[in-house]
């Protein structure tokens, strides 16, 4: 007998546009197909005379039960998810299920997980580049995970300042999660944070809203919605949710030749906020940063990538002496950023809030 085979394919946000050649060719080959209803019909024009295993929203463990079992005959099978099928997809349970069966890679039946485009991507590009920096995925179901540890994530992905997408936010059933959810994130970003809200990205019913975290609950949120929450440096531009790397800290973007040539860009006086620039003691770095000490180690900058009125400010203040390269900081991080950045000097910081801010500093 043939060994069966396992194609758990992601099939991408649901436009066939967005989905892998990889993903339409393991469909077409495959002789039985296993999907939630709602998938099985976005796939539907892609079947020709496979067999159909379609069940409703709560029947994954069976589906992946009937999946294994038919591979196990020696048949192919496709089992199906949208976006990609190891994020909230089919991916992980059937491997639970086969190894709950004592399955092994060599003897058992084969199996090839095809990626396809997730949520967070393709909601994301419909946003403009939210996800341009560290994120992170949390869904808010608790149909099969502790509220506990949902809740623990969201403050902690809050607490270190990364991008979220929300999956599951919100269902029939499931409204006070995302409400939970806003209350934790609220207490560790301001609510004028960019959120954007996704619904059905890629399908007819798409829906695109851009709100901010304080205002997000008077749209409508369902299930078929990915939440983006900013981080603490994404902003608006013309309806667009851009979420920035860091190039500004480093390059004047207006300027087609950059202060910094590049023979410096990587030398560690460019980059002052490395853990290259703390020298041997960077665990200590961590700690006291977390503790907030006032500290008065010394910064090398390079003059050159301190911005203009950043410079002159600091200057006036006494902060930073003309001609050499160092600058005494207490509080460090967000006054520092402010210095030694010369694009965020140029679009966001105006010259009041500068003096403000080396006031601060000051202290
Ligand atoms: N495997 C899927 C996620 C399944 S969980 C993936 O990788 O994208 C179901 C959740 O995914 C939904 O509640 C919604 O938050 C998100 N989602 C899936 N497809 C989406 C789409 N086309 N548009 C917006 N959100 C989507």
């Amino acid at each position: 007998m043939n060994k069966g085979k396992l194609l758990i394919v992601g099939f991408g946000p649901g436009h066939f546009d967005h989905l892998t050649e990889r993903a339409r060719e393991a469909i077409r080959e495959s002789e039985v197909v296993v999907g939630y209803n709602t998938y099985v019909d976005i796939i539907r024009d892609l079947l020709t005379d496979q067999e159909i295993v379609r069940t409703g929203m709560t029947e994954e463990v069976s589906r992946a039960q009937e999946a294994v079992r038919q591979a196990e005959q020696g048949k192919k099978v496709a089992v199906i998810s949208s976006g990609d099928a190891g994020v909230y997809g089919m991916a992980g349970l059937v491997y639970e299920v086969l190894i709950e069966k004592g399955w092994h890679p060599d003897t058992g039946v084969e199996v090839e997980v095809i990626p396809g485009i997730s949520a967070i991507n393709s909601c994301a590009s419909l946003l403009g580049s939210p996800v341009m920096h560290d994120a992170c995925m949390i869904s808010l179901s608790d149909h099969l995970t502790p509220w506990e540890t949902i809740a623990k994530r969201i403050e902690a992905a809050a607490s270190a300042d990364f991008v979220i997408a929300l999956y599951n936010p919100k269902s029939g059933r499931r409204v006070r999660q995302i409400v939970e959810t806003q209350r934790i994130l609220l207490q560790y970003r301001s609510p004028g944070t960019p959120v954007g809200l996704v619904k059905s990205a890629y399908r007819e019913r798409q829906q695109i809203v851009l709100t901010t975290l304080g205002d997000m609950l008077n749209h409508e949120i369902g299930m078929l919605t990915t939440v983006i929450i900013g981080n603490s440096t994404t902003f608006v531009y013309e309806g667009l949710m851009i979420t920035p790397r860091g190039y500004q800290r480093k390059y004047t973007l207006s300027k087609e030749i950059q202060d910094l040539k590049p023979h410096q860009r990587l030398q560690v006086e460019a980059e002052p906020w490395s853990l290259n620039a703390f020298g041997e003691s960077s665990g200590k770095f961590v700690k006291e940063q977390n503790i907030a000490t006032a500290d008065k180690r010394k910064a090398s900058v390079h003059p050159a990538s301190l911005a203009h009125e950043a410079l002159s400010v600091l200057q006036a203040k006494g902060l930073v002496e003309t001609g050499i390269t160092t600058i005494p900081f207490t509080k460090p991080v967000s006054i520092f950023e402010v210095a030694v950045s010369p694009g965020v000097a140029n679009k966001i910081i105006t010259p009041e809030q500068l003096v403000l801010l080396a006031e601060i500093a000051g202290d």
